[in-house]
């Protein structure tokens, strides 16, 4: 036997002299006690064997990897930091299951202020035994009466109280005020609560009781309650140990090492749930008989095998069952029991606790004994002091070899050999048992020697920690509110869209009329979209809002060939001169000089005829979005649409001619450039602008133009969600408040961002890599905002261009006198094509405002450049006709 086995029962001066250490005993009663005392020996070996399996344990469980036995859990809470100790305000925590029985209900005022403490008030109340075994409601309603009876007599008013639950069993939690029970343990048992969310549990019942408006902001359970309410030491308090009713601790992890956590920076606080331990390899050894006699008697026969031994809710029991066998074995008592005695759950910790204590002496234990009804002689007094000590000292060790697991992960994860830390204690055991430390402390001292613990008693049962947690949830709701009240212009209703739609509708009409309208309605003088008998070679030049292409299109029986140079175009050319249709204004960040109101096909020969250097006839000037309509036209008839969703937005369409005010003629169709980016231009979207619309708007090179472009494209939406962080920001909900120089420069925040953010494979890390890299150090809070600011602004956008196609198709179907009209939309654009919801968006908008339209989009392949080709080979094929 090494060291740490002869610990077991020679602890403490002053105690009563065990018959195993070989005091003279009645023979045959000294070897019964023996045998019986024997059994809860624990040795170093095993110690250590507990200690290297609950290790195993908790690794494999955070590595998210479940074996068929119960183990340990490692569930993550969402508390990330300890307490900065600048936390401050009233906050009303309830605590359920921290304490065995009872509730208590606590009032605590966090100052802020280090080192000034004001005491917190509180109230416990005893839960009957047919409330912890009955229906869940009537648990709820009862923690709902305990706290209105506390708050009564409290000088509070009844405005928004802020609530932390400190709820104390196995739970999965997803969210600072979300947890669900996994199942209960300690001695409750009631129906159904598990599998449910508890806070929902208490929020209802808050409400059916009706007396304050609380707010249930965080949930935490006692471990973390504990381990957060302690005043930091010489390091920081970075375990809480709770041994009450059962047994649990809790620690600080690195985020990266939690596998369900998707997280690869910062520390997360991990709930261990060490009471489910139960390796059979581990645990049997030190298994009594009176272990299993108590497990099989349980609420929950089976589980927590490890919290059995260590939990006050079963030290009294397991001395309590020893005690009946000695009597039974006539050792103890004169061979007699009580009624008493042998029923359940008779012998509670505090007896145990009492009758050990050296300074009580046998008097006390006496007492005890008779309270039991029993009728103890003197040498009974100290054989059950004896009892009392295996049994305690026993679940000491065992806590001390679990904790010892603790340190090992702790200094394993921090890469440290040699750890200083402090662990907060809490629960009854600690505070009521006057050995359970000491031996815990120095078992802990063998068991993990490279580690300089030091124990720190939380002062008021883990109360302030969780306030302190409440605190910051508290931080975070408002947050929250602040960023939906930001982000609530830019969810759009379906009256709202529909009303987009409406207008649109009414600046179409408006626009072929030749009236007042921001819509302009082009005729595009493309009278027919291609038919596939289209021949010949021809040459396009396509200008967009990044590069300059020139395409040899060669159209024959087999299909389209291409061929094409990419010139990209400088800024001094897109921003200088314009020598290169009429122009009508530049858009998308061009502003050449010379251009607007000039015939482009002019600028274009003249420009061919300066550089001499091939023949050509410019037959057609075709916009992208002709060209798109008519490049998806080629491969599906139905194509009589063109929509660009690039730099910046367009939408053409075939539209009857007789409609057409500027053009003569009343039958046939002719596609119309809608130029549908101006839309609003005369003030009818400003109540969708957002204050970010305007300032986007603003810093424009066109202030006041292409009002619906600025909600759509690619050239804008990075910017609008720039202005909007810039906000968040200066509100203190993002980056702690501190606006970075970065953020504060134009276009830095690209559209592309937009769609890396939301891109459904991407984690969280991944968002904050890219966030990172604009030099935006944030939280995975930050991130998780900044998804949502990048998601509002692309599903508006996505909505808005939705609503202007539902206007496009209706109209083609009324013009048709049709039911139903089935249509297809060629698409070109790289935000459309490449950000991840855009399309589908897009389309179940129309199919929302549209539902009499069955509508296809098709990409172009090769845009609007394979697009003019076509444009000109339908000229030249309708030409022919003509002369035909
Ligand atoms: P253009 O409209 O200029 O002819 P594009 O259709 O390629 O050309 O659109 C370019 C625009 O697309 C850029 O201004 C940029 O804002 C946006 N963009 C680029 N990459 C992405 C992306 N991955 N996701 C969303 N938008 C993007």
């Amino acid at each position: 036997m090494d060291s740490i086995g002869s610990l077991g029962l020679q602890q403490g001066e002053g105690a009563p002299s065990c018959p195993q250490e070989g005091l003279p005993c009645p023979s045959n009663s000294s070897e019964m006690v023996q045998e019986c005392l024997q059994q809860f020996k624990v040795t170093g070996a095993q110690l250590r064997q507990i200690q290297t399996s609950l290790l195993g344990s908790m690794e494999q469980a955070l590595r998210g990897q479940v074996g068929p036995a119960p183990a340990v859990r490692m569930l993550p809470t969402y508390v990330g930091s300890t307490p900065h100790g600048t936390e401050k305000g009233d906050f009303v925590v309830l605590e359920l299951g921290a304490t065995g029985a009872s509730l208590r209900v606590l009032w605590v005022t966090l100052t802020g202020i280090e080192g000034h403490k004001v005491e917190p008030r509180s109230q416990e109340f005893v839960i009957p035994q047919e409330v912890m075994l009955g229906p869940g409601q009537q648990l709820f309603d009862f923690a709902a009466r305990c706290l209105s009876e506390f708050l009564d007599v409290l000088p509070v008013d009844n405005q928004g109280l802020q609530l932390g639950f400190s709820f104390s069993f196995p739970c999965h939690q997803t969210g600072l005020d979300k947890s669900t029970l996994i199942s209960w343990t300690k001695g409750f048992k009631c129906s159904d609560v598990e599998g449910q969310d508890v806070v929902q549990l208490l929020r209802d019942a808050i409400q059916r009781q009706g007396a304050y408006s609380i707010d249930v902001v965080a949930v935490v359970n006692d471990t973390v309650g504990t381990m957060m309410g302690c005043e930091p030491g010489v390091g920081p308090c970075e375990v809480g140990l709770v041994v009450d009713t059962g047994t649990n601790a809790c620690y600080m992890e690195e985020a990266r090492h939690v596998a369900v956590l998707d997280e690869d920076r910062g520390r997360v606080c991990i709930s261990i749930e060490w009471g489910s331990f139960s390796d059979e390899g581990a645990l049997g050894p030190v298994q009594t008989i009176f272990d299993h006699t108590l497990d099989h008697e349980s609420l929950n026969p089976g589980a927590q095998r490890f919290e059995k031994m260590i939990g006050g809710l079963y030290l009294g029991e397991l001395v309590r069952l020893v005690l009946v066998h000695l009597a039974q074995r006539g050792v103890l008592f004169g061979g007699h029991t009580s009624p008493v005695l042998r029923s359940q759950g008779s012998i509670l910790l505090e007896h145990v606790a009492e009758m050990e204590d050296p300074s009580a002496g046998a008097a006390r234990v006496h007492a005890v004994l008779q309270d039991l009804g029993l009728n103890p002689k003197a040498s009974d007094a100290e054989w059950v002091q004896c009892v009392c000590m295996a049994v305690c000292t026993r679940a000491a060790q065992l806590c001390a070899a679990a904790l010892a697991a603790v340190l090992s992960r702790l200094q394993h994860s921090r890469e440290q050999q040699a750890l200083q830390i402090a662990v907060a204690t809490g629960g009854r055991v600690f505070e009521r048992h006057p050995r359970f430390l000491s031996v815990l402390r120095e078992t802990v001292m063998l068991l993990a020697p490279n580690c300089d613990v030091s124990f720190i008693p939380s002062v008021d049962g883990g109360g302030r920690g969780v306030a302190m947690v409440t605190a910051v949830a508290a931080r975070l709701a408002a947050h929250r509110r602040l960023l939906e009240e930001t982000l609530a212009p830019f969810r759009l209703t379906r009256e709202q869209l529909a009303e987009v739609q409406a207008q649109m509708r009414e600046a179409m009409a408006k626009g072929l009329q030749g009236e007042a309208s921001s819509l302009r309605m082009l005729p595009t003088y493309v009278r027919a979209t291609p038919d596939g008998s289209e021949r010949g070679d021809f040459l396009a030049l396509d200008l967009g809002g990044t590069n300059f292409r020139v395409l040899l299109v060669r159209v024959t029986t087999g299909g389209v060939q291409i061929s094409s140079q990419i010139y990209s175009i400088p800024e001094c050319v897109a921003q200088g001169s314009g020598q290169q249709g009429i122009l009508l204004n530049w858009t998308k960040g061009f502003n050449a000089s010379d251009c607007e109101g000039q015939d482009v096909v002019c600028l274009l020969r003249e420009a061919i005829r300066r550089r001499q250097a091939v023949e050509l006839n410019v037959v057609a000037i075709v916009n992208d979005t002709v060209g798109t309509m008519m490049s998806c036209g080629y491969e599906d008839p139905h194509c009589e649409v063109g929509l660009i969703v690039g730099t910046g937005t367009n939408v053409c369409y075939m539209e009857e001619l007789r409609n057409v005010a500027s053009v003569d003629g009343d039958s046939g169709q002719m596609c119309i450039n809608t130029e549908w980016g101006a839309f609003g231009d005369d003030g009818s979207l400003s109540m969708l602008s957002t204050r970010f619309d305007a300032s986007v708007d603003q810093a424009s090179i066109n202030p006041g133009k292409q009002r619906f472009e600025k909600m759509i494209s690619g050239m804008y939406l990075g910017e609008i969600v720039r202005h909007i962080l810039l906000h968040l920001t200066s509100l203190g909900v993002l980056f702690r408040g501190q606006q970075t120089q970065r953020l504060q420069t134009r276009d830095i925040f690209k559209t592309k961002f937009l769609s890396e953010i939301e891109s459904d494979s991407l984690a969280l890390r991944q968002v904050r890599a890219i966030l990172e890299d604009l030099g935006l150090p944030l939280t995975s809070d930050d991130a998780l905002m900044v998804l949502e600011v990048c998601q509002a602004v692309s599903q508006r956008a996505a909505q808005l261009c939705g609503a202007g196609v539902a206007a496009v198709v209706e109209k083609i179907r009324e013009n048709r006198g049709l039911e139903e009209l089935t249509i297809s939309v060629g698409v070109d654009g790289t935000l459309y094509k490449l950000h991840p919801h855009f399309s589908s968006l897009v389309a179940a908008t129309v199919r929302e405002l549209a539902p009499r339209c069955v509508v296809t989009f098709l990409q172009s392949e090769d845009g609007s450049g394979k697009g003019a080709a076509l444009v000109t080979a339908v000229a030249c094929r309708l030409a022919q006709r003509t002369r035909i």
